[in-house]
């Protein structure tokens, strides 16, 4: 009989053990838990890697509980390699410094926590690390485990990086001098792109935008591609009708490639887990924002976020608040105590006056509640790749300005290929703003838009559902992959 217990308790200890490294900023964090998520509702023991900076930020943002995890899903920090500052500001970290400091340093305390999770009862089985930390395959070798890549951005962000390099060699980059950056250079076609005909150099990840040709960023990225190939499987958080010249052209490319998104959507139609109010934002969210919203009338309301990075000029915000405030349409503004290059208190009393009855300005929000709020009518975003599929699976249609990294990509998927948004010209005015608020809210191209933006939720939903593409392919990954010995 003891015999027997000991088995049982045995083989009850030896679930499958996943080890999730993402990329240590939100947009990356947000994606990377909820795929944690549904591994461990497939039988998974996870085991999630955050750096000690966020850590500190998480507590303080969800309280001291906000990391207790369950018996088998647990977290585990290690440094990210920065230098640690004694106040405890939610700032966003440098991005760049954060992938250079990252590459140098973080493989080593990774290796570490990699060697004593497999000495624990439960031996490690896999490793799904983020695109762009795709050195931690050293780690992954060192213990013969699968290693897995997810890629938190499009396809068309993984397929543009890959030819970097081609870009290069075609003398499309680096640009001879600055005044590439606006004398229309930027239009040029890009025809060396297989799955990308209809882009542009300005529709490319923003990265190439440059004039020197050892760019620390777009080293790093090039190395990151060049890393691809050694990765078991490749994930996307994507699904097939979202991209599909862009995936087919990375599926020519890998044999191993799996679009598995939207990872929010399967987590939605997932059964009941005790996990589900364990939550991954750095900020506290303002749960006035859904409170407020009840308020307002069916898709009256522009919901106004730039994300986790992005920084704006006093001058281009003074020019947003006033084409939103003239619009005279509701709006809902995430102004992150950091957004504002020099401080966040510019808005004068005038302003906040003039839109007291209609506006409401929080720090940061319960995004996905926000955008599958009733009242919500678009979203004036950024264009970062989580917003745009949460917009997505909302049915909501956007308002698109982008700023850096892979959101020009987005953007011209948002507005050309798929056709459920507009785009703000960068030079923001507010007579702009005002006009593209009403297009959006009130005119005709704002309801085409909605219409497309509904169906491509109602493919999101088909995908992610038991059978659709999305679904069987975590599946495959699961099955083909992840439990596979090596
Ligand atoms: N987010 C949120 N509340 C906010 C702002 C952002 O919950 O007020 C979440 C959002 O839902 C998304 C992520 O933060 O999952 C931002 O990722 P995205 O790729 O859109 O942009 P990034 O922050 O990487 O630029």
């Amino acid at each position: 009989k003891m015999n027997k217990q000991t088995e049982m308790s045995d083989s009850a200890e030896r679930k499958p053990h996943a080890v999730l490294l993402p990329f240590p900023i939100q947009g990356h964090i947000n994606p990377l838990f909820k795929l944690a998520k549904l591994l461990h509702l497939r039988g998974f023991h996870i085991t999630f890697v955050h750096t000690e900076y966020n850590h500190k930020r998480l507590l303080k943002s969800r309280g001291p509980n906000a990391l207790n995890g369950l018996s088998d899903f647990h977290f585990e920090t290690i440094p990210d390699g920065l230098p640690t500052t004694d106040d405890d500001a939610d700032v966003t970290q440098d991005v760049g410094l954060l992938c250079k400091a990252v590459r140098e340093n973080l493989l080593t305390p990774f290796c570490d926590l990699l060697a004593r999770l497999n000495r624990s009862a439960t031996p490690v089985t896999c490793l799904v690390s983020d695109l762009i930390m795709t050195f931690a395959i050293e780690a992954a070798q060192e213990l013969s485990l699968p290693f897995v890549l997810f890629s938190t951005s499009g396809s068309g962000f993984l397929l543009s990086i890959l030819h970097f390099g081609t870009l290069f060699d075609k003398g499309l980059i680096p640009l001879k001098d600055e005044s590439y950056l606006t004398n229309g250079y930027l239009d040029t076609k890009v025809d060396c792109i297989p799955g990308m005909k209809n882009f542009r150099l300005k529709d490319l990840p923003a990265f190439i935008r440059i004039t020197d040709p050892n760019n620390f960023m777009v080293e790093f990225l090039i190395e990151v591609a060049d890393n691809v190939h050694r990765a078991s499987a490749i994930l996307l958080n994507t699904f097939d009708e979202l991209e599909s010249d862009a995936l087919n052209a990375l599926s020519s490319m890998f044999p191993s490639v799996y679009a598995v998104g939207p990872v929010t959507s399967l987590l939605h139609q997932s059964p009941p887990s005790p996990l589900d109010s364990l939550g991954s934002n750095l900020w506290k969210e303002d749960a006035e924002c859904l409170e407020w919203l009840e308020s307002k009338e069916a898709k009256s309301v522009v919901y106004v976020n730039f994300g986790s990075i992005a920084v704006m000029s006093p001058e281009k915000i003074l020019e947003l608040a006033w084409g939103l405030a003239n619009s005279k349409r509701p709006f809902l503004w995430i102004i992150r105590p950091d957004l504002v290059i020099g401080g966040s208190e510019i808005l004068s009393p005038e302003f906040v006056n003039e839109i007291s009855d209609r506006g409401l300005i929080a720090s940061w929000s319960p995004q996905e509640e926000v955008l599958n709020h009733p009242s919500i009518g678009a979203f004036l975003t950024h264009c970062g790749w989580n917003s745009t599929v949460e917009s997505i699976c909302a049915g909501v249609p956007l308002l698109c300005w982008p700023f850096y990294a892979d959101q020009p990509t987005n953007c011209r998927y948002i507005c050309s290929e798929l056709g459920i948004g507009i785009e703000i010209d960068t030079n923001v005015k507010r007579k702009e703003v005002e006009k593209v608020v009403n297009e959006l809210i009130v005119g005709e191209k704002g309801k085409e838009m909605r219409q497309k933006a509904m169906e491509l939720k109602k493919k999101a939903e088909n995908n992610t559902r038991l059978g659709g593409g999305s679904y069987v392919n975590l599946e495959k990954v699961i099955g083909e992959v992840l439990l596979k010995q090596n």
